[in-house]
C-alpha cells in the first residue's frame, strides 16, 4: 500500500532522507522538516492511507500506540513538561500531507505555542442541538 507521489512513502521506502526517531512493524517516526517545538515528530502508518477519514483501524492503533510511545521519550530524553498530538484531516483542518500522519508537539513550560482558537460560549440550546445532529 504505498503511492508513487507521496513524500511520506518515500521516507518508508528510503528513497527520501528523514531524521528516523521510531520504528516499528507498521510505523515509523521522524522529524518534522519544520518544527512547532524542539523535537517534533510525526509518526505514520507504514502504509498508505489518506487520512483519518480512510485509514484502516489497525493501522490507526498501530499509530496511536507509536505517538505514546514518542510522548514518553519526549518527556524522558527532552524533558518536556507535557506533550499535544496533533492529527489533521483535509485541508479545512491544516491537512497539507496526504499520508496519514500524527504530529507528536513536545511542550515546555516556556514555550511560544498558543491555542490557534478561542473557546466560544455556544448559544442557547446549541449543544443540544448539534449532539443530536451528530448522535444521527
Ligand atoms: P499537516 O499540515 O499535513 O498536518 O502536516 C504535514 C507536516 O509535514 C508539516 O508539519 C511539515 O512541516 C511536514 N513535512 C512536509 N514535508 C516534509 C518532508 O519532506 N520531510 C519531513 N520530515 N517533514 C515534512
Ligand atoms: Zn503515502
Amino acid at each position: 500500500m504505498t503511492d508513487p507521489d507521496c513524500i511520506f512513502c518515500k521516507i518508508v521506502a528510503g528513497e527520501l532522507a528523514a531524521e528516523k526517531v521510531d520504528e516499528d512493524e507498521h510505523t515509523i517516526s521522524f522529524m518534522d522538516i519544520n518544527p512547532w517545538t524542539r523535537g517534533h515528530a510525526l509518526v505514520i502508518p507504514k502504509n498508505h492511507h489518506k487520512n483519518l477519514y480512510e485509514v484502516d483501524p489497525e493501522d490507526l492503533a498501530h499509530t496511536a500506540k507509536a505517538a505514546q510511545r514518542l510522548a514518553l521519550r519526549a518527556r524522558d530524553a527532552l524533558g518536556a513538561d507535557g506533550v499535544n498530538l496533533l492529527n489533521s484531516c483535509e485541508p479545512a483542518a491544516w491537512q497539507t500531507v496526504f499520508h496519514l500522519h500524527v504530529h507528536v508537539i513536545p511542550r515546555y513550560d516556556d514555550d511560544p505555542l498558543r491555542l490557534p482558537g478561542q473557546p466560544q460560549e455556544p448559544a442557547e440550546g446549541e449543544l443540544a442541538a448539534v449532539a443530536a445532529e451528530l448522535r444521527g
